[in-house]
């Protein structure tokens, strides 16, 4: 497809309607395309590795839905399995089996997860863990870091990730100072903050919480030590340590980070790929803990649709088809095959870049590395990306718009679709550079 080739004329009309009705045209911002220029892409449907758009465009996705379409888009088992459910309906509101199933596999699956709660998203997930970790400790503080995300609730909107890294926002207005004055951040990668944390604020820290591998500022990784680090300090501190493993958890490993790592916390908080696509969240760990959990104990937390069959179904056949022998392996080697390419395209047209991959998730930056914090990812170039990704758009790929979000490969991306999306990036650097 040659650069001018790209019609997208009902994608423009559609989405000018859309900003008539909806803030910003979307119903979450980064969707919006502000921070890479140019219009958003309206979709039309999406199958395997591949997205296509109203104007009848096709891409190579990279963003699946942003985690979930990690078997690949409406993989045929999860669609079939769905339209079985379907038939008995789709909320109960009442307990049903299925809950049972998911909850044991994940249970299995995520090491520090003895008992689980479904919600119906990330944020969800990761409001209600945090209310769990005042609860349990009887303590207000809570440590989290620069450039990490963990859903939109008030406490989290502190130097946060994903669209609020992207769109360049300040903190968000409408969170009191009241609610964030318990919100404490260091840098990513620095133990020795958050050991100065604890000792201004002695026993007054619930926890940590943290993505253990950074997706939502970039792509981060913890440096040798880190999460072990965390690890020693909570527990020193009779503090918890939170792992939010939203989009890392059956991604990074089937049992996420802490199986990758070795590093185990003492809750979690899910989603993204459980869901197999439709909206599903959870947290979970140590049942002492968990025990804490309405109706069980008095914290309260509650949700009309949680744990609806067919949020249930989509994860379950999501997980039966990750659990398969040599999965990890298979993503492992495709995002590795296209991270190295992306690097060695870039340095042939003399443009600095550092990147790096695990498993089905990767990310890259446009400046010489290491980038091991937020404050080091803002010295990519957001201008010269936004260029890469209108380029590369044109060329039938797609990219998350936006220089602060991780990319996400899938079982269905073939040798052929890493070997074009090579080509087309090999193009667009020598475009931009
Ligand atoms: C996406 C994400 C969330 C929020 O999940 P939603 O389902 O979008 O509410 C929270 N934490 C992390 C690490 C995420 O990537």
């Amino acid at each position: 497809m040659t650069a001018n080739a790209l019609n997208t004329s009902r994608s423009q009309a559609i989405f000018g309607t859309a900003q008539e009705l909806m803030p910003g045209g979307v119903s979450s911002p980064v969707r919006a395309f502000r921070s890479v220029g140019g219009q958003p892409i309206v979709f039309d449907r999406v199958k395997g590795p591949y997205a296509w758009d109203v104007d009848g465009n096709r891409f190579i996705d990279y963003v699946g839905s942003w985690g979930p379409a990690i078997c690949g888009h409406a993989h045929p088992e999860v669609i079939s399995a769905l339209q079985e459910t379907l038939e008995k309906g789709t909320s109960f509101g009442a307990p049903c089996e299925l809950e049972n199933h998911l909850a044991q596999m994940v249970i299995d699956a995520v090491p520090s997860v003895e008992m689980v709660r479904f919600v119906n998203s990330g944020t969800e997930a990761c409001m209600a863990v945090l209310r769990l970790m005042r609860a349990f400790t009887g303590r207000d503080k809570v440590i989290k870091f620069e450039g990490c995300y963990h859903g939109h609730a008030d406490m989290f909107l502190v130097k946060a990730g994903s669209g609020v890294a992207t769109l360049g926002l300040p903190d968000s207005p409408g969170v009191p100072r009241s609610t964030t004055s318990n919100t404490l951040t260091a840098p990513y990668n620095d133990l020795e903050a958050v050991k100065e944390l604890f000792a201004e604020n002695p026993d007054a820290i619930s926890g940590v919480i943290l993505e253990p591998v950074v997706g939502n500022a970039g792509f981060i990784t913890p440096e040798p030590g880190f999460l072990e680090g965390l690890r020693e300090l909570t527990k020193e501190n009779g503090a918890l340590l939170v792992f939010d493993e939203v989009m890392t958890g059956f991604r990074i490993s089937y049992g996420g980070a802490q199986e990758r790592f070795g590093v185990i916390p003492d809750l979690t908080t899910m989603g993204k790929v459980i869901g197999g696509g439709l909206p599903v969240g959870a947290y979970g760990g140590r049942a002492e803990i968990m025990a804490m959990v309405a109706p069980a104990g008095p914290m309260y937390q509650a949700g009309t649709l949680s744990g609806n069959p067919l949020a249930m179904t989509a994860g379950i056949k999501t997980l039966e088809l990750l659990r398969q022998e040599g999965t990890y392996e298979r993503l492992e080697a495709t995002t590795q095959r296209l991270l190295k390419g992306i690097l060695k395209a870039a340095n042939e047209s003399g443009l600095s870049i550092t990147g790096s991959s695990i498993s089905a998730m990767f990310g890259f930056y446009l400046c010489e590395g290491p980038v091991r914090n937020f404050e080091e990812a803002k010295g990519a170039d957001t201008d010269r990306f936004g260029r890469l990704h209108r380029s590369m758009l044109e060329k039938g790929v797609y990219l998350a718009p936006s220089a602060f979000e991780a990319g996400f490969t899938s079982l269905a991306h073939s040798e052929a679709d890493i070997d074009a999306t090579l080509q087309a990036f090999k193009e667009s650097f020598a475009e931009i550079a």
